[in-house]
Order: structure tokens, then sequence, then C-alpha cells
């Protein structure tokens, strides 16, 4: 067995997350071995430029040996600490006290997961409890957006609004709902701000009508809508959301698992959409994917009802490795690095990527090309005046991504033909250069292949 090769290991025992079975038994796995600032090295030695930093989650790049000396350090000193039964560990109290000291507004009390889906699940048990302890338990109805993405637990994948994570799983339950996305380049009420902002609203409105409006618990929203195709809302849209939810007395989600820690530019999009949501859920740039780690921020209002609800009882809601130490060492290094220049390395490197971008604006293949700092995406299409998409049937991503990595550059390549790019912040003007001329000709080659156009 020991003399197979790691694809076959692989292909036979390896089961990969969101990737058809099928599909990658035949293709095969991709490994990679090491990795320095922004570039990854594959096993046949190829260096790429990592435009994607992982799963959106790498923020602060490879290799920072302090990092690693924190992670080391913990280990030595207490690789573990329960949370439970009132016991703890002093880098998850002090990351949380940094982290409250840096969230907007009154969000001061974190909660610390293993990432973002259970980060999002834990929202909808605090939520659910929050209401309880309002005296108003029938609010268990949640809206969410088309094109979400809320994680892959059963609940946060029926609050995510994309068909393979519904189709076969028996979910969304009946209290999970949906209005639609605030999508710029494909929204039946035109690209104008504004109208956009104004439908937004009136189908939250009518959707909390059709409920009830005393049936809503809470909306969910991310800044920049991820998974669904780096889909910007209008400027302004999350303050319009934001104030509505407050009308309606509706607990507002900010889903922050992508946009957070510098990836729009500052630790929160939220700061810059000039709101203070109820809950805010963070994981990925949190520990910039060196160890798992997510967070849940709740405001001081709501953490009171909920305090008070349970009174002397527990909140029976926890995780064997909620607050690990390690995790939270690393955290508190990460905060450490982002600080110390990051931040205001990717928001130099951020606007290189945005021109970069805008650049391949007139490509044939080119329809739409959006983002906001480190967070961009092109959507391709097969005619831009008629905003066709390319023809699905013949695998544009597939064939795309491949091309890319060839070329030596790792893109998000999305099934309805969007690229997403979601570099580490620690780019250099070379890394950035080097992912925009490497799409041109990934772009370029994927003109000239007939099944695609
Ligand atoms: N929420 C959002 C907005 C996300 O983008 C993701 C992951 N891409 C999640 C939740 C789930 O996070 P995780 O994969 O860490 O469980």
């Amino acid at each position: 067995m020991y003399s197979n090769s790691l694809i076959e290991l692989d292909r036979a025992h390896l089961v990969h997350p969101v990737s058809s079975y099928r599909g990658h038994e035949q293709q095969g796995v991709r490994v990679l071995t090491s990795a320095k600032g922004a570039t990854v090295v594959d096993s046949r030695g190829r260096q790429l430029v990592d435009g994607f930093a992982g799963l959106w989650c790498v923020n602060a790049g490879y290799g920072h040996e302090s990092i690693v000396e924190a992670a080391a350090r913990q280990m030595r000193d207490l690789p573990y600490a329960t949370a439970y039964f009132g016991l703890g560990s002093e880098p998850a109290i002090r990351l949380a006290a940094e982290l409250a000291d840096r969230a907007p507004g009154d969000l001061n009390h974190i909660y610390f997961t293993l990432g973002g889906s259970d980060a999002v699940d834990s929202t909808v048990r605090f939520i659910r409890f929050y209401w309880h302890a309002r005296g108003e338990p029938q609010r268990d109805q949640f809206i969410s957006i088309e094109q979400g993405y809320h994680g892959s637990s059963t609940v946060g994948a029926g609050l995510t609004a994309l068909p393979n994570f519904h189709a076969g799983f028996g979910i969304p339950f009946d209290w999970q709902h949906k209005i639609p996305s605030p999508y710029p380049y494909r929204n039946p009420v035109g690209e104008d701000g504004n109208a956009i902002i104004q439908a937004s609203l009136a189908a939250l409105r009518a959707k909390v009508d059709t409920i009830g409006a005393n049936r809503v618990a809470a909306f969910y929203a991310e800044p920049i809508q991820g998974s669904g195709g780096v889909i910007v809302p209008p400027s302004g849209w999350m303050k319009a959301m934001r104030g509505l939810c407050k009308e309606l007395d509706i607990l507002f989600v900010a889903d922050e698992v992508i946009t957070g820690f510098g990836r729009t530019g500052p630790l929160f999009a939220c700061t810059e959409d000039e709101i203070v949501p109820d809950f805010i859920t963070a994981a990925k740039g949190l520990t910039s994917g060196y160890v798992p780690m997510g967070a849940v921020f709740m405001a001081d209002h709501v953490y009171q009802v909920i305090a008070d609800g349970a009174g002397t009882s527990a909140v029976g809601h926890g995780y064997t490795y909620s607050a690990h130490p390690v995790s939270a060492a690393v955290g508190l290094e990460v905060l450490k690095l982002y600080e110390g220049g990051l931040l205001e390395n990717g928001l130099r490197a951020g606007k290189r990527l945005m021109a970069g971008l805008e650049s391949l604006k007139d490509h044939p293949l080119v329809g739409d090309v959006r983002g906001r700092g480190m967070l961009a995406a092109i959507e391709l299409v097969a005619d831009k005046a008629a905003k066709t998409p390319l023809p699905a049937e013949a695998q544009p991503s597939r064939r795309i991504f491949d091309r890319a990595w060839e070329n030596g550059l790792v893109i998000r390549a999305f099934a309805n033909g969007v690229l997403g790019y979601a570099p580490p912040l620690c780019c250099t003007d070379a890394d950035i250069d080097a992912i925009i001329e490497r799409t041109a000709k990934t772009l370029d080659q994927t003109l000239e292949d007939p099944d695609i156009r």
C-alpha cells in the first residue's frame, strides 16, 4: 500500500469537500508542498501566485515565523485548556479583549468557534435563546439572501443559497427564507445603486409581511457575497438593510467570515459600511488560516438578554475546542501583523489589483469587474451586450482554473463563469502584476477554446 502514489492514496481514501467525487477520482489530486509570502509550490515544483489566499483565508500570507513561534510557544506551555466550567487560558481571554476593543460599536462579547460554519450555527442558537429569553419564542423564522453563503452545517447550509448545498440534503428548513441578491450586474431593476437598495428594502419588508412581523428572528447578510461570486452590493446597501431590521425589531447578523480581517481594507467591513450589527461572524483571516478558529461577536444588549434569560443555568452551547489556546495565540500574533503594516499593504495592493482587473475590461470575455480591497472578481460572458453566460456544459470553470494553474496562478473559478480573487494582503507589486498578467494570458487562451465560446 505504501508504494502507491499520493494520487492513488488520495483517490482511495480522502473525501474532498465541495467536489464532484467522480470528477475528482478522474482528475486526481493536486498537492501543494510549501509556500512563502504569496507564492505556493506544488508537488511538481511549480511556483504559483496564490490569488485566492488558500480559501480566502491566508490573509497574512505564508511563512510568518512569528506565527509559528507563537503557536509553538503556546503548545509547549499549554496546548489545550477547556473554556467550559468557568476555566480559561490567557491567550483566549486576551484575544477576546483585543477583538472587542476593535469591533464596531458595542460588539463586546466574543464566542470562539472552530471556523465560520459553527460561528453561523452558534448565532442561530444564540438568537433562538435570545427570543425565548425576551418572551417571544414564536420568533423562529430566519431570512437570508439568494447567492449568500453561510457555511456548511445543516442549519447554515439552509441559510446558504447555493443549489448544490441544498439538493439531496433535505434543506432549507421551512423556517429559512430568502430575498433576492443585490447583484448589480444581473439585477431586474438594473445597475443603479439606489434602485437596488430600494428593491432590497421592499423585498425584505414584503418577506417579513408574508411571514408575519412578530415571527421573524433575524436577517443574515454578507457585506460582500463571497461564494455566490463576489457580489458587491451598492454603497449604502448594508446601512439601509441594517436600518430596516432595527425598525422591524429583527436581529441583524453581518457574516464577515470572508470580509473580516483586512480582506476589504479595515479589520471589519462593517466599519466601512458604517453599521453596528447585532452579531458579526468571523473566521478565516482571524488566524490567517494557520490554525482553525472562528468567532461570534455579540452586541452588549443581546448578551445581557441571554445572560439574564439563563440566570444561574448553563447556556447549553459549546465545543471541546471553543476558545482553543493555540488558535488564540495565533490570532493574537496575526492581529499584530495586520496592524504592523499588513492592513496598509493590503489597501495599497488592493488598489493595484482593482486597477489591473479594470484594465482587462475590454477583453471580449470580460462582462463585469467588481471588488473592494483585496476581494475582487471578473465575470466572464460569451456575449458582452447580452451578458450571456459561458456555456455551463463546457465546464468553463474547470478549464479556466486548470489553465490558470498551468500559467502559475491560483484563482477561484466559480461555476457561473466568475473568477474570484482574494490574494494575501502581503502581496508585492510584482505579485499583483503577475496575477493580472497570468489572468490576461488565461483569458486569451480561453478565447481560443472553441468549446467555451
Ligand atoms: N460564512 C461565510 C460568509 C463564508 O464565506 C464561509 C466560508 N467560505 C462560512 C461562513 C463558513 O466558514 P467555514 O468554511 O470556516 O466553516
